[in-house]
Protein backbone atom coordinates (compact mmCIF):
# COMPACT_ATOMS: atom_id res chain seq x y z
CA UNK A 1 0.00 0.00 0.00
CA UNK A 2 0.98 3.32 -0.72
CA UNK A 3 2.95 5.18 2.26
CA UNK A 4 1.45 8.48 3.70
CA UNK A 5 2.57 11.65 4.19
CA UNK A 6 1.78 12.95 7.86
CA UNK A 7 2.76 16.66 8.88
CA UNK A 8 2.61 17.96 12.43
CA UNK A 9 2.70 21.82 12.17
CA UNK A 10 1.21 25.05 14.55
CA UNK A 11 2.44 26.90 17.29
CA UNK A 12 1.47 24.98 20.11
CA UNK A 13 3.30 22.25 22.38
CA UNK A 14 3.06 18.20 21.08
CA UNK A 15 4.60 18.28 17.52
CA UNK A 16 7.93 16.62 17.81
CA UNK A 17 6.69 14.23 20.63
CA UNK A 18 3.61 13.31 18.55
CA UNK A 19 6.85 12.20 15.83
CA UNK A 20 8.37 10.68 18.07
CA UNK A 21 4.90 8.59 19.84
CA UNK A 22 4.62 7.71 16.19
CA UNK A 23 8.24 6.65 15.84
CA UNK A 24 7.55 3.99 18.72
CA UNK A 25 4.24 2.77 17.29
CA UNK A 26 5.78 1.93 14.17
CA UNK A 27 8.86 0.25 15.60
CA UNK A 28 6.80 -1.41 17.80
CA UNK A 29 5.06 -3.17 14.66
CA UNK A 30 8.51 -4.23 12.73
CA UNK A 31 8.28 -1.07 10.45
CA UNK A 32 12.42 0.01 10.17
CA UNK A 33 12.23 3.87 10.98
CA UNK A 34 14.69 6.73 10.43
CA UNK A 35 14.36 9.66 12.57
CA UNK A 36 16.41 12.49 11.83
CA UNK A 37 16.27 15.98 13.58
CA UNK A 38 17.32 18.91 12.13
CA UNK A 39 17.90 21.13 14.89
CA UNK A 40 20.66 20.53 17.45
CA UNK A 41 19.74 22.22 20.54
CA UNK A 42 22.11 22.51 23.47
CA UNK A 43 20.38 20.00 26.04
CA UNK A 44 21.05 16.53 25.10
CA UNK A 45 17.21 15.33 24.80
CA UNK A 46 15.45 12.55 26.40
CA UNK A 47 14.34 11.23 23.25
CA UNK A 48 18.74 11.47 22.45
CA UNK A 49 18.78 9.69 25.22
CA UNK A 50 16.39 6.77 24.64
CA UNK A 51 17.25 6.03 21.61
CA UNK A 52 20.28 4.59 21.87
CA UNK A 53 18.23 1.68 23.90
CA UNK A 54 15.91 1.34 20.69
CA UNK A 55 19.01 1.53 18.10
CA UNK A 56 18.43 -1.86 16.57
CA UNK A 57 14.27 -0.53 15.87
CA UNK A 58 15.29 3.27 15.17
CA UNK A 59 17.91 5.01 13.62
CA UNK A 60 17.91 8.29 15.03
CA UNK A 61 20.04 11.47 13.71
CA UNK A 62 20.88 14.85 14.80
CA UNK A 63 21.73 17.01 12.00
CA UNK A 64 22.41 20.71 11.22
CA UNK A 65 23.47 23.06 13.20
CA UNK A 66 22.87 25.00 16.52
CA UNK A 67 19.82 26.09 17.58
CA UNK A 68 19.78 29.94 16.18
CA UNK A 69 19.24 30.58 12.66
CA UNK A 70 20.57 33.57 12.91
CA UNK A 71 24.12 32.40 13.51
CA UNK A 72 27.29 34.56 12.84
CA UNK A 73 28.37 32.61 9.43
CA UNK A 74 25.22 32.43 7.60
CA UNK A 75 27.03 30.68 4.66
CA UNK A 76 28.61 28.06 6.82
CA UNK A 77 24.92 27.94 8.65
CA UNK A 78 23.49 27.03 4.93
CA UNK A 79 26.38 24.87 3.89
CA UNK A 80 25.86 22.05 6.86
CA UNK A 81 21.90 22.77 6.76
CA UNK A 82 22.09 21.53 3.16
CA UNK A 83 24.46 18.59 3.91
CA UNK A 84 21.60 17.66 6.93
CA UNK A 85 18.89 17.81 4.01
CA UNK A 86 21.37 15.61 1.36
CA UNK A 87 21.45 13.02 4.19
CA UNK A 88 17.76 12.76 4.44
CA UNK A 89 17.58 12.78 1.23
CA UNK A 90 19.71 9.56 1.02
CA UNK A 91 18.06 8.01 3.51
CA UNK A 92 14.81 8.91 1.85
CA UNK A 93 16.06 7.18 -1.02
CA UNK A 94 18.20 3.91 -0.01
CA UNK A 95 14.60 1.78 0.69
CA UNK A 96 15.66 0.85 3.73
CA UNK A 97 13.34 2.30 5.76
CA UNK A 98 9.38 2.39 6.40
CA UNK A 99 9.43 5.23 7.96
CA UNK A 100 11.28 8.50 8.05
CA UNK A 101 10.96 11.63 10.04
CA UNK A 102 12.34 14.65 9.65
CA UNK A 103 11.85 17.08 12.47
CA UNK A 104 11.67 20.42 12.54
CA UNK A 105 11.69 20.06 8.76
CA UNK A 106 9.59 22.99 7.90
CA UNK A 107 12.05 25.65 9.04
CA UNK A 108 14.66 24.54 6.10
CA UNK A 109 12.31 26.12 4.02
CA UNK A 110 10.57 28.87 6.00
CA UNK A 111 14.39 30.15 6.59
CA UNK A 112 15.47 29.64 2.83
CA UNK A 113 17.84 27.14 3.09
CA UNK A 114 15.97 24.38 1.23
CA UNK A 115 13.31 25.39 -1.72
CA UNK A 116 9.45 23.88 -1.20
CA UNK A 117 10.08 22.05 -4.35
CA UNK A 118 13.50 20.31 -3.53
CA UNK A 119 10.89 18.60 -0.16
CA UNK A 120 8.12 18.32 -2.58
CA UNK A 121 10.39 16.22 -5.27
CA UNK A 122 11.53 14.65 -2.35
CA UNK A 123 8.76 13.47 -0.85
CA UNK A 124 7.07 12.39 -4.72
CA UNK A 125 9.91 10.24 -5.19
CA UNK A 126 10.38 8.10 -2.29
CA UNK A 127 9.85 4.65 -1.78
CA UNK A 128 6.31 4.04 -2.80
CA UNK A 129 5.18 2.73 0.55
CA UNK A 130 7.35 4.62 2.49
CA UNK A 131 5.75 7.06 5.30
CA UNK A 132 6.70 10.05 6.27
CA UNK A 133 6.59 12.69 9.36
CA UNK A 134 7.25 16.16 9.18
CA UNK A 135 6.91 18.28 12.03
CA UNK A 136 7.61 22.39 12.57
CA UNK A 137 5.79 25.54 12.83
CA UNK A 138 4.43 27.66 9.73
CA UNK A 139 4.59 24.68 7.26
CA UNK A 140 4.20 26.12 3.76
CA UNK A 141 1.23 25.71 1.60
CA UNK A 142 3.40 23.15 -0.82
CA UNK A 143 4.04 21.03 2.08
CA UNK A 144 0.12 21.29 3.54
CA UNK A 145 -0.45 20.37 0.18
CA UNK A 146 2.03 17.19 -0.37
CA UNK A 147 0.51 16.06 2.68
CA UNK A 148 -1.87 13.15 3.51
CA UNK A 149 -2.59 14.41 6.76
CA UNK A 150 -2.24 17.13 8.77
CA UNK A 151 -2.73 18.23 12.11
CA UNK A 152 -2.16 21.74 13.59
CA UNK A 153 -0.89 22.09 17.19
CA UNK A 154 -3.20 25.04 18.42
CA UNK A 155 -1.56 26.65 21.37
CA UNK A 156 -4.08 27.59 24.07
CA UNK A 157 -2.03 27.97 27.34
CA UNK A 158 1.50 27.34 27.61
CA UNK A 159 3.40 27.92 30.79
CA UNK A 160 6.30 29.40 29.04
CA UNK A 161 4.03 32.26 28.81
CA UNK A 162 4.13 33.02 32.62
CA UNK A 163 7.73 33.16 33.08
CA UNK A 164 7.91 28.80 33.34
CA UNK A 165 11.43 27.44 31.30
CA UNK A 166 11.58 24.67 29.68
CA UNK A 167 11.73 21.41 31.84
CA UNK A 168 13.45 18.52 31.88
CA UNK A 169 11.37 15.70 30.64
CA UNK A 170 9.05 18.58 29.36
CA UNK A 171 10.17 20.20 26.70
CA UNK A 172 13.71 18.37 26.25
P1 LIG B 1 7.56 19.17 21.73
O1 LIG B 1 9.00 18.92 21.34
O2 LIG B 1 7.42 19.38 23.20
O3 LIG B 1 6.61 18.20 21.14
P2 LIG B 1 7.08 21.02 19.58
O4 LIG B 1 7.90 20.13 18.74
O5 LIG B 1 5.65 21.16 19.24
O6 LIG B 1 7.18 20.59 21.11
P3 LIG B 1 8.68 23.27 18.72
O7 LIG B 1 7.92 24.24 17.92
O8 LIG B 1 9.58 22.33 18.03
O9 LIG B 1 7.70 22.47 19.68
O10 LIG B 1 9.46 24.12 19.79
C1 LIG B 1 10.62 23.73 20.42
C2 LIG B 1 10.57 23.96 21.91
O11 LIG B 1 9.65 24.96 22.30
C3 LIG B 1 10.14 22.73 22.67
O12 LIG B 1 10.94 22.65 23.81
C4 LIG B 1 8.72 22.99 23.06
O13 LIG B 1 8.32 22.31 24.22
C5 LIG B 1 8.68 24.46 23.23
N1 LIG B 1 7.36 24.98 22.88
C6 LIG B 1 6.47 24.44 22.05
N2 LIG B 1 5.36 25.19 21.93
C7 LIG B 1 5.57 26.27 22.70
C8 LIG B 1 4.80 27.44 23.01
N3 LIG B 1 3.58 27.62 22.50
N4 LIG B 1 5.35 28.37 23.85
C9 LIG B 1 6.58 28.18 24.35
N5 LIG B 1 7.36 27.10 24.10
C10 LIG B 1 6.87 26.15 23.30
MG1 LIG C 1 9.57 20.32 17.65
Amino acid sequence: MKGLVLLFTGNGKGKTTAALGQALRAAGQGLKVCFIQFIKGSWQTGEQKIMALLKDRIDFFVKGSGFTWQAEDRDELIRETRKAFHFAEDKISSGEYDMVILDELTYLVKYGMVEEDEVVEMIRSRPETQHLVITGRDASDGLIAAADLVTEMREIKHPFSRGVKARKGIEF
